[in-house]
C-alpha cells in the first residue's frame, strides 16, 4: 500500500489527509522504515510492531507513576507492571481503530512508538461517517476496558493481592485518562479527527481554530498537574494546527 492513512493516538505528527503532502509522506514514511522494530506479532491477524522507544517512555512515565511509599525492592517490580499495563491499554485503544478499518474491509496494522501508538489503512477510501466511527473505536473500547477494570478493582477477591490491585489501578487510570486526553477536540488526536469528520472538510478552518484553542487550554490545564511532557506535546499540536491553517487560508 504506497499510501496510509494515519490514525493518531497521542504524536505530535502531521496529520494526513492529503495525499500530495509531501511533508506528510516523509512523516510517514520514516515512522514506517526509519525506526528498529524490536518486537512484531499479530493479533486478530492485524500486524503489530512495538519500537523500542515505546518501553523506555512507559518505564520512564511508571517511575513517577509509583506511590511514594514503595519499598526499593519493589520498584523495578512495579515499573514492570506499570509498562504491560500501559502496554496492555494502548494495545487495546489501537485495537479498537484497527478492528472498526477490518469491519470496513480495509487492511490495518498496529504501531507502537514512543507516547502512543497509530493504526494505518488506505487513505481516502472511507467515508465521512465511517472515518469517524473508525476514530470512535479507539477512545470507545479503551472507556469500555476502563470500566471493566474498575468493576475487577471492586471484587475483594482481588484486591487481597497488593501488585494485582496496583496493576489493574494503573490499567484503569492508563485506559481512562488516555481515553479522555485523546478526545480533546485537537488535531490530530482522536477528538480533533471526529469534529473533523462531524463538520466536514468545508469547515476545516473552525476545525482548526477549535484545535488550536483546545490544545492551548488543555497544555493550561494539564501543566498545573505535572507531566510537563503533555503540554509540550498539546503545544506543538496547536503550532501544528496553526501551520495548516496558513495553507488553508483564503487568498
Ligand atoms: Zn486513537
Amino acid at each position: 500500500m504506497k499510501y496510509l492513512q494515519v490514525k493518531w493516538t497521542l504524536s505530535g505528527a502531521h496529520l494526513i489527509d492529503q495525499p500530495h503532502d509531501r511533508h506528510a509522506l516523509a512523516h510517514q514514511f520514516i515512522l514506517t522504515y526509519g525506526f528498529p522494530r524490536m518486537i512484531r506479532f499479530k493479533i486478530f491477524g492485524i500486524p503489530v510492531n512495538v519500537q523500542p522507544f515505546f518501553w523506555i517512555t512507559m518505564a520512564i512515565l511508571g517511575t513517577s507513576f509509583l506511590p511514594s511509599s514503595t519499598p526499593e525492592k519493589d520498584t523495578i517490580l512495579l515499573i514492570g507492571l506499570f509498562v504491560l499495563a500501559g502496554f496492555v491499554s494502548i494495545m487495546i485503544h489501537e485495537l479498537g481503530h484497527a478492528l472498526m478499518v477490518r469491519y470496513f474491509g480495509l487492511p490495518t496494522a498496529i504501531t507502537l512508538h514512543t507516547f502512543g501508538g497509530f493504526a494505518t489503512y488506505p487513505a481516502g477510501i472511507l467515508s465521512r461517517p465511517k472515518s469517524f466511527l473508525v476514530t470512535a473505536g479507539g477512545p470507545g473500547l479503551q472507556i469500555l476496558f476502563a470500566f471493566l477494570a474498575s468493576l475487577v478493582l471492586n471484587n475483594p477477591l482481588i484486591t487481597e493481592n497488593q501488585n494485582l490491585t496496583f496493576f489493574i489501578s494503573v490499567l484503569y487510570k492508563i485506559s481512562l485518562f488516555w481515553a479522555l486526553l485523546n478526545l480533546l477536540p485537537v488535531l490530530p488526536l482522536d477528538g480533533g479527527q471526529l469534529l473533523h469528520a462531524l463538520l466536514g472538510p468545508a469547515r476545516i478552518r473552525l476545525t482548526l481554530y477549535i484545535s488550536i484553542g483546545f490544545a492551548l487550554l488543555g497544555a493550561i490545564l494539564l501543566s498545573q498537574v505535572g507531566f510537563m511532557i503533555f503540554p509540550i506535546y498539546l503545544i506543538f499540536m496547536a503550532w501544528e494546527s496553526w501551520k495548516t491553517l496558513q495553507i488553508n487560508s483564503p487568498r
